[in-house]
């Protein structure tokens, strides 16, 4: 698959010739302010910039600047910059067909200086100093500057009275302006944006390098909200690698503002994509409800045409069909994850702790069979060998995403830089009964352990059963439990589906069950709990064939009681192997019911605890 992200090498800007303009899809650019903002961005993304500062006035229309700190123009090529039709991005239909830049019309520029006062200062990575190109003389002049390029518009419209009367009042120009970057931004989480209007700064969004950039990016521009509000997800289906957030059917809106969708790298509306999402909903919003989502779509380039609308918003998938099920399935799945979140069971008794050495999320043998070849005396947490098959981690999809060439697969199992420190840092103590703290790099770690062994738990089984029925394990002794008729019902309607859980589950006597055989997985479930909890979602679940999302659920169910409960005592090579085995799930962020599994308390929340200025 081609590089997504632009490459910043220096190509010479070009004249396309007349056959390759005439296939690029003609039509208007310039719009309104937001549409220069997003050209200019966009070519500075493709000249590598690591920053981009946008200045407006009087909405953008007065006046708008851009300036970024890419590769620059060499002065021999500033007119041609602003010529229609001349790239240095393409210059052959094969090109086109593969291109992996935000720009490749090599119109923009001009169309801006159609309609309004533009000027150039470039300097070029190698040049002595910058110079400064006007579009309307065409002179060029030294000037002052960085490497990098600054792009000046003044005047939007002036000499078309008529189009610039349909633009409306400045703060509405500036909003969408401010959405402009604000998709960029979310495109980019490695790129450090800044948004000034009448000299204020009024959005900044700082270059998010490390090893969640993206996620943390997505905070940064959608809020804590939409975080708290969505689950991740990470896919690879079909022809696409996916990955974003997708916001819960509670948190619906009544408006689609929410819905960003990117592919490759670019922002476009897509009505076969935005229908895939919409119809993983199904039965869980209201007719005119909209979902939230920020969804990074990656295919190869030559499985979509970028080139079917002037301002490239819109794109063609070659296989539509194949996208619309990948995308369906993809969010259905990380739905089909937040509905797993079944009710708790009632407070379970404090258990016994484990036989030494058997810390609970320490995979039993069987799973680590089941799972793709990792070499059975590597620890749990060991980089690299913990994905479930066919699992993008986060940072891995992120990785693809931005385009960042040869980033290790798996690179959030690995230790965070170069010291030999772990993510979740080193296990200190237990509180609480339920908490453990640890401490890393930034400060204080606190993990609801309950929570965190769940999701491993959860993340485990599915891993486990995508490979088929779960490994079981027969019982010396049966456990017997007293039934409604319905749950007898059940267990005998589903027995297939009880055994590719695990579950040998019998009839022994009127209104009473037998558990003959347990997941293997899950060594200290309370059997009788927990097949209790699974045979009531049967219930509901009615005799139609059960499927996959159902399967999660179940899943998800049976995790719940087999994590580890509060009060149980941890040693500290126990809370090691947790913290381990949390930085080695997906996903291990939330539990199954959407709460966190831990939180970072930095150095300087507790300065401030304690009044120290640091
Ligand atoms: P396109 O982006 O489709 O090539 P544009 O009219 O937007 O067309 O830009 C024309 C050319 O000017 C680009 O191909 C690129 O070589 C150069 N260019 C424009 N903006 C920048 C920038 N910020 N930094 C470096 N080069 C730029
Ligand atoms: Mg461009």
């Amino acid at each position: 698959m081609n590089a997504v992200i632009p490459a910043s090498a220096h190509r010479p800007i070009r004249e396309l010739p007349d056959e390759l303009v005439s296939q690029i899809a003609a039509g208007e650019v310039v719009e309104r302010p937001a549409s220069v903002v997003r050209e200019l961005v966009d070519n500075a993304l493709d000249a590598g910039a690591k920053q981009v500062t946008v200045r407006l006035a009087g909405g953008g229309v007065r006046s708008l600047v851009v300036e970024d700190d890419g590769i620059g123009i060499p002065t021999g090529e500033l007119p041609l910059a602003l010529r229609r039709h001349a790239t240095s991005k393409i210059a052959s239909l094969a090109d086109l067909e593969s291109v992996a830049t935000m720009g490749f019309r090599g119109e923009a520029l001009a169309a801006i200086a159609s309609v309004a006062e533009l000027s150039i200062t470039s300097r070029a990575a190698g040049a002595a100093q910058g110079t400064r190109i006007d579009a309307r003389g065409g002179e060029l002049q030294p000037a002052p500057r960085a490497p990098g390029t600054t792009v000046e518009v003044r005047e939007l419209f002036f000499a078309t009275p008529a189009r610039r009367k349909f633009l409306k009042s400045d703060a509405t120009e500036l909003a969408h302006a401010l959405e402009a970057v604000r998709r960029h931004a979310l495109a980019r989480p490695d790129v450090g944006f800044a948004v000034w209007h009448e000299g204020r700064l009024v959005a900044q969004w700082r270059a998010r390098t490390g090893t969640d950039g993206g996620g943390e990016r997505l905070a940064d521009v959608l809020g804590a909200e939409f975080v708290a509000a969505s689950r991740g997800l990470h896919a690879v289906r079909g022809p696409l690698v996916l990955a974003g957030r997708v916001g819960l059917p509670e948190a619906a809106r009544s408006r689609a503002d929410q819905q960003y969708l990117f592919v490759n790298g670019r922002f476009v509306r897509d009505r076969l994509v935005a229908h895939a999402v919409r119809s993983a909903y199904e039965d869980q919003l209201h007719g005119s409800r909209q979902p939230a989502y920020a969804l990074f779509v990656r295919i190869a380039p030559e499985l979509v045409d970028v080139n079917v609308h002037p301002t490239k918003i819109e794109v063609r998938f070659r296989d539509g069909r194949a996208v619309h099920a990948s995308v369906q399935q993809a969010v259905d799945e990380v739905l089909a994850q937040t509905r797993a979140a079944a009710p708790p069971g009632p407070a379970a008794p404090i258990q016994e702790p484990s036989p030494p050495g058997a810390a609970p999320w320490q995979p039993s043998l069987a799973l680590a069979e089941a799972r793709e070849p990792a070499p059975p005396w590597l620890p749990v947490g060991r980089p690299g060998v913990e994905l479930p098959a066919g699992g993008a981690t986060g940072l891995a999809t992120w990785a693809l995403l931005r385009g960042a060439a040869g980033a290790p697969a798996g690179l959030p199992l690995q230790r965070d830089g170069a010291a030999d420190e772990w993510p979740l840092g080193r296990a200190l103590a237990q509180i609480g009964g339920a908490y453990v703290l640890a401490e890393n790099r930034h400060g204080l770690v606190v993990v609801d352990m309950h929570a965190a062994h769940e999701r491993i738990v959860y993340e485990r089984l599915k891993a486990a059963q995508a490979v088929g029925a779960l490994p079981s394990q027969p019982l010396l002794v049966p456990v017997a439990f007293a039934a409604t008729a319905a749950e007898v019902a059940a267990a005998e309607a589903e027995r297939e589906v009880l055994l590719a859980l695990g579950l040998d589950v019998a009839p022994l006597a009127e209104a009473t069950l037998a558990v003959r055989s347990r997941p293997a997985a899950l060594p200290e479930a309370d059997l009788a709990d927990l097949t209790r909890s699974v045979l009531a979602e049967l219930a509901t679940v009615g005799s139609s064939r059960v499927v996959q999302r159902t399967r999660d659920e179940l899943l998800a169910t049976m995790a719940c009681h087999a994590a580890v409960r509060a009060n149980r005592r941890l040693t500290v090579e126990e809370m090691n192997a947790l913290l381990r085995a949390m930085e080695a799930t997906e996903r291990a962020d939330q539990c199954n019911h959407g709460r966190p599994t831990w939180r970072q308390v930095t150095i300087k929340e507790l300065d401030a605890l304690f009044l120290r200025g640091r």
